[in-house]
């Protein structure tokens, strides 16, 4: 197995696998269905992700991608079905919205053992054709298991958060964890943030799994980060160019 990522069993029949050797700790997530898996998000796309999705599971995989940002869709390069929202399609075909300069500038901030293969000066940021257009309330049918499409924009245009009813999980992608909540450039947008958030804490969730940092992240932080985006907007400071603001296990920065 490739010692780049660490697979930890959530259930019988879900799997996160995690980067923990670089600062952004990403999480992607396997979902094992009847005739076939979901994998929710690909990680930097510094190691072989492939590999260890083949040692879980020999069933075909669809991806979905939370979001077209180069630290969710590094390992698209080995998979064929790929599922994207409606909003950030054009973010895979044809134009990403940041400079590879800066993409590798960010890959590279922090000291990291990266894995011996790996090379950031052929490091390329995945352009391609999505297989599936997502939109709000979509359901992926594994048979076992259906996963709820909620679009949750803010952190990006086309975010989504994946809901699992019958587990009462929320894959939260970039909306929710336990880290530096980012709304401060311009494809990003506060109020639709803090509008994700309020949709987002309607559903009955039991656990939280997020794309970034720790997993030990308890379900209370969604009423937290909803509070705190709130208290910003009644004062009137929610807004690009404000700053970072900080909170008990979370920061919000606009
Ligand atoms: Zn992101
Ligand atoms: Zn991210």
């Amino acid at each position: 197995m490739d010692s780049w990522f660490t697979v930890e069993k959530i259930d019988n029949e879900t799997y996160v696998i995690s980067e923990y050797k670089h600062w952004e700790e990403t999480h992607c997530y396997l979902l094992i269905g009847i005739d076939k898996c979901l994998l929710i998000d690909t990680g930097l796309g510094v190691g072989n992700l492939l590999e260890v999705i083949n040692r879980l599971t020999d069933l075909p995989v669809e991806v979905v991608v939370t979001h077209v940002h180069w630290d969710h869709i590094g390992g698209l390069k080995y998979f064929k079905n790929i599922a994207v929202h409606d909003a950030e399609k054009e973010w895979l075909t044809n134009e990403f919205p940041i400079p590879i300069q800066l993409v590798i500038k960010n890959l590279i901030r922090e000291p990291c053992d990266f894995p011996t293969y790996f090379n950031k000066d052929n490091y390329e940021i995945f352009k391609g054709q999505p297989t599936a257009i997502l939109q709000d309330n979509d359901i992926i049918d594994l048979e076992n298991r259906k996963i709820e499409i909620i679009h949750t924009p803010g952190h990006s245009p086309g975010h989504i958060c994946l809901y699992e009813p019958d587990k009462k999980y929320l894959y939260s992608g970039d909306l929710i964890y336990m880290g530096k909540l980012d709304a401060f450039y311009p494809t990003t947008n506060p109020y639709e943030f803090m509008k994700s958030i309020d949709k987002i804490r309607r559903l009955a969730i039991e656990r939280i799994f997020p794309a970034h940092y720790s997993l030990s992240i308890n379900v209370e932080i969604i009423e937290n980060i909803d509070k705190a985006f709130k208290d910003l907007f009644y004062s009137g400071k929610l807004a690009h160019g404000n700053g970072i603001f900080y909170f008990e296990n979370f920061s919000i920065h606009i």
